[in-house]
Formats: C-alpha cells, structure tokens, sequence
C-alpha cells in the first residue's frame, strides 16, 4: 500500500523530535506499507518561513518583543494566507499521514489536502486532536472543504509505538482508538527518515551540512522519558490532559541511555533535550545521566524544570552533578495574585529565596530560561507592571551571578480553549464575547488582523475563548503590551544567548 507520511508542517523543523521518530521507525519497519516521506513539504515550509520572517520585520508590531509570540504571528499568517495550498500541492499518493498534529495552525493544511482529494489519516499525542471525528468535520465545513471530500478522514486516536500495525488500520478505513501499548519499544527505534530531514534543510537554507552553523541549528535531539508531571496541578495545564506516556516504566537506564547515544551519534546531534514535563532526578534518570556523563562525546542537556524543583538545594547540586547545561524554568508570572491563581504551588518570596540559591548553588555554565505567561490574572496596571518588574530582578541577580538567564514570553496559556475543567472562571478573568478590549489570545488574533488584513482567516480559531480580565474597580485591564512601559519590555527581552 502506497502511502505518504507527512509530519505538521509548523513543527516539522523543529528539533528531531521523538514523535517523529517513533512513527517514521514504525512505518520503516512495515513491510506492507511502501511510505513516501515528503520532504518537499519541508521544503516549500522553509522558503515561504524565510520570506514570512523578512517580511514581518517591516510592520511595526507590539509582538517584536516577544520571538516566541513572533514565531506564533507567523505561523499564523503562514497557515491562513496561500500557503496550505501551496502545500498541498506536493503530494501525489492518495494516502497521506498526516501526524503530530499539534494545535490549531494545522487545520487549514488539513483542509487544503481534502480539497485536493486526499485521504488523510489524522493522528497524534496532543490532547488537542481528542476532538471528535464531527469537530474535525465541522471545522473543516468552517474551512471551506467540499461536501465530496468531507468525509475523507479517519483519526487515530492514542499513542503509536513500534507494535502498531499502521497498515491494518488504514486497511479497515475507521477511527480508532489505541488502547494497547508496549511503550519500551520506543527505545529499539534505530532507524527513522530524520537524517534526510537534516539534509533537505540545509539545501533550502543553503547551509554546508558539516559547517558549524549547521551544527549549531540542527543538531537537537529530544527524548521523553515519560509525560507524568509530579505536580500536574497548574489551573492552565493542557498537558495533564494528554495520553499518559510511560515510556521508561520497567526499562534498565542502560538500555535508554544506549539508545540516547545511538541516536544522537546517527543524527549528529550533540544537544540532548529531555522533554519531560517537570524534570526530576530518581534512581532511573541519575542512571541515564551518569551513562552520559561518561561517553566519549560531550552531550549538552537540557531540561524542563521549575520552581518547586529548584528550592531544594540537592536538586540544584544535581544539575551540576549530572552535568544538565540548559533549564527551562516554567516560573509563569511574577506576583502572588496571577502565582496563586495559576496554582503554581509558590509564591514571590519563594521565587526570591529560590533565585538566590541558584545563582549561589548552580555551575556558571548552565543557561536558564524563565518562561513567562502573557496576559497571567492581574487585578490592577500597578500589579502588571509589577509583574514584569519581578521577572527583570530575577533575571538579573541570576545574571549578575554569571548565569546566562533570560527570559520570554512563552504563550497566551490561559484558557486557550472551552474547556469547563479548565478555565480559571472567577472575578478577575471573564470569558466574554469578543470586543476589543480583550486581553489573551483573542486579543492576539485581533492585532493580527489589524496588521495583516483581511489574510488572517479566524474560522479556525472559534475555540477559542475570549476573554477580558477585570480590574479591582471593574474595569477591564488590556493586554500587558499596551500597560508595561517600552523600555522594560525592550530590556526585559533583550537576549544574551548561550549554547541554548
Ligand atoms: S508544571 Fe508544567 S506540566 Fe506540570 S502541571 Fe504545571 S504546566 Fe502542567
């Protein structure tokens, strides 16, 4: 059976990620299925990516502060203006995998590859695509697909591992639903399509594969040991909602730690990510580490970490132990209101006490990132711009300590979709119909309307909900960008990059 794989082409280029590779090794594996990995996708992402980004950097746009929600402008403009069409014109099997669906910007490719006549098979981890077989359906009616084609998916619903049988699936053409895993097979994936990725990318950026640049660009590798986050209680969290992915339950660290280094050797890679939701150092991860520590190459590792962790000192000593070189702090927000109603388990003396002893305890060769939630529940303007204040201070008695920090905007997280279990539904935030006073990711998708015009398409974003944070006197507070002045956004985000 003919069929094409084809990952979501806003993550496509992001690291070697170990969806990818899982899947890619099992349809290599498959005898039955004769896969056409698409790499002129790829391809034809990376140019229009390139032209996007100069082009962005005419307007004039209060997101130039934050790459990340850059990044997210673009994408956006990516994924409504031409370019799923474009996109969709590269693929000549019927079939089309179309996987590690992540969040909204994919909707309009899907929609193109269905109008094109494609049949899609619909899959991935995020808890996003939970979404019934009628939502897709619905939201492709929104997009435009034709009555013919709307019929034209199936969607596998669960986690993928190297027992699958992909081709039986497609065979018997319905959704379905994967309810047994064997979850150590993950680490006998030796073989993927990613080498050729790596390739590809280089010839459209016009890069020498072996240049360092090349190196410094394509050489992470990430690896999830398991997504079972210890603290799992932030009132923001989608990743709680996701499959539970056990995938070093009952698996010796040597084995783990060998496939790491075959990996990472077969892809060039010498930026080892664990992508864990909320690292921790047990019995499992210090044997992993301690392997790694002793190969002949020099791995940079990096982790997820957070505050609770880092309060205690031991945590710390390990980082310098186990030779972990990047952290990626979730901090969130910088005040006791938008912390406690975040449910990130501390509060701003916390944070302080916490600070002090990194910048005390930890080597001066790790890099630290704070992520930082846009829009976080403030009651006043006096408590956002205190909140931006604090990240500043943190920022700089790490750096002032020798510690490469910085810090960015990571997301609008909060209730980025109707989800009644989810949404922080109180006084201060209020969903709401759309206005313009809004703050979040709606007031996000307006800016970008008003910078773009009439190219940004909002079908694909109706669940989203709005909504308005309320001051203490009851008026509604706009976005941080409009209330912190210039000069602290300016200095707040200006980078001072390490190896990270
Ligand atoms: S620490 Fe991260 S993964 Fe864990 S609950 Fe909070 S946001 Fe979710």
């Amino acid at each position: 059976m003919k069929v094409t794989y084809c990952a979501s082409p806003v993550l496509a280029v992001r690291e070697f990620n170990m969806a990818n590779r899982i899947l890619t090794s099992n349809l290599l594996k498959n005898d039955k299925l004769d896969v056409n990995f698409n790499y002129s996708a790829f391809d034809c992402y990376m140019k229009y990516d390139k032209q996007s980004f100069e082009s962005a950097k005419l307007f004039d746009h209060p997101f130039r502060h934050s790459p990340q929600l850059w990044k997210e402008t673009l994408r956006l403009h990516l994924s409504t203006y031409h370019y799923p069409e474009i996109f969709a014109d590269k693929f000549y099997t019927d079939v089309i995998l179309m996987s590690c669906l992540s969040n909204w910007y994919d909707y309009p490719f899907i929609a193109a590859l269905l109008n094109k006549g494609h049949k899609l098979v619909l899959g991935g981890t995020n808890f996003k695509l939970w979404r019934s077989p009628e939502w897709v359906r619905n939201m492709m009616i929104s997009l435009g697909v034709k009555e013919k084609y709307l019929d034209n998916f199936i969607i596998v619903y669960g986690v993928v591992d190297l027992t699958t049988d992909l081709h039986k699936i497609i065979k018997d053409w319905k959704n379905v639903k994967i309810t047994e895993n064997d979850f150590s097979t993950v680490w006998d994936c030796e073989i993927d399509y990613l080498e050729n990725i790596k390739n590809t990318l280089c010839n459209v950026v016009g890069m020498d594969l072996k240049s360092e640049s090349a190196r410094k660009n394509f050489s992470n590798v990430t690896f999830l040991l398991n997504n079972l986050c210890w603290w799992g209680k932030c009132a923001f969290c989608g990743f709680v909602l996701q499959e539970k992915m056990d995938f070093d339950r009952g698996v010796k660290a040597e084995r783990i730690a060998q496939n790491i280094i075959n990996t990472a050797r077969r892809l060039d890679a010498n930026r080892i990510y664990f992508s864990n939701d909320y690292f921790s150092f047990n019995k499992k991860t210090k044997g992993i580490l301690e392997i790694l520590k002793n190969a002949s190459e020099d791995y940079k590792i990096s982790c997820y970490s957070g505050i609770l962790a880092c309060k205690d000192e031991e945590y710390l000593h390990n980082v310098n132990k186990y030779n972990l070189k990047y952290l990626k702090i979730g901090l969130e927000a910088g005040t006791d209101f938008a912390l406690g109603m975040l449910n990130k388990g501390y509060g701003v003396a916390e944070v302080d006490d916490t600070v002090e002893k990194m910048s005390k305890i930890l080597n001066k060769d790790v890099e630290i990132t704070l992520h930082s939630i846009v829009d976080s529940p403030q009651r006043s303007r006096d408590e956002i711009r205190q909140n931006y204040n604090n990240f500043l201070r943190w920022r700089d008695t790490l750096r002032e300590s020798g510690i490469h920090t910085n810090v960015v905007a990571s997301s609008y997280a909060i209730i980025e979709e109707v989800n009644d279990d989810k949404c922080i539904d109180n006084v201060f935030i209020q969903p709401c119909e759309i206005d313009e006073a809004q703050s979040g990711r709606i007031k996000f998708l307006n800016e970008l309307r008003n910078s773009f015009g009439d190219v940004v398409n909002l079908k694909s974003y109706d669940h989203v909900v709005p909504f308005n944070r309320i001051g203490f006197n009851g008026e509604t507070l706009p976005t941080d960008f409009e209330v912190v002045p210039e000069e602290t956004l300016d200095e707040l985000y200006n980078k001072n990059w390490g190896w990270g």
